[in-house]
């Protein structure tokens, strides 16, 4: 009896996808300068902007705002303050979170 081995190769592919940030203000990429093991850094400012006026559907009023730098983040808080929804409401808020990405791909 004559075995047959018939081999195999699997070959996985591992598709690696580019993930970056980009700022919604200007549409550039963040600045990913800091060198790491992991990739490449960026940091950047997550900006979360709602208010409460509609009581338990509050929660639909918030929205979040990528910015690539100081820049970038004073320009959308003038604009945010100058908007009229803003001014006429009496529960607005703004919260700036600072983040980093890590770049894959
Ligand atoms: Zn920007």
């Amino acid at each position: 009896m004559i075995k047959r081995i018939t081999k195999k190769v699997i070959k996985e592919v591992m598709e690696v996808e580019s993930e970056v940030i980009v700022c919604n203000i200007c549409g550039k990429e963040i600045n990913y300068d800091e060198k790491t093991l992991m990739g490449p850094v960026g940091r950047y400012y997550r900006i979360k902007t709602g208010h409460y006026d509609w009581c338990n559907d509050s929660c639909e009023s918030i929205e979040y705002t990528d910015a690539c730098c100081d820049e970038c983040l004073s320009k959308f808080t003038q604009k945010w303050l100058k908007n009229e929804n803003v001014i006429r409401s009496n529960t607005a808020y703004i919260e700036i979170h600072k983040e980093s990405h890590t770049k894959k791909g």
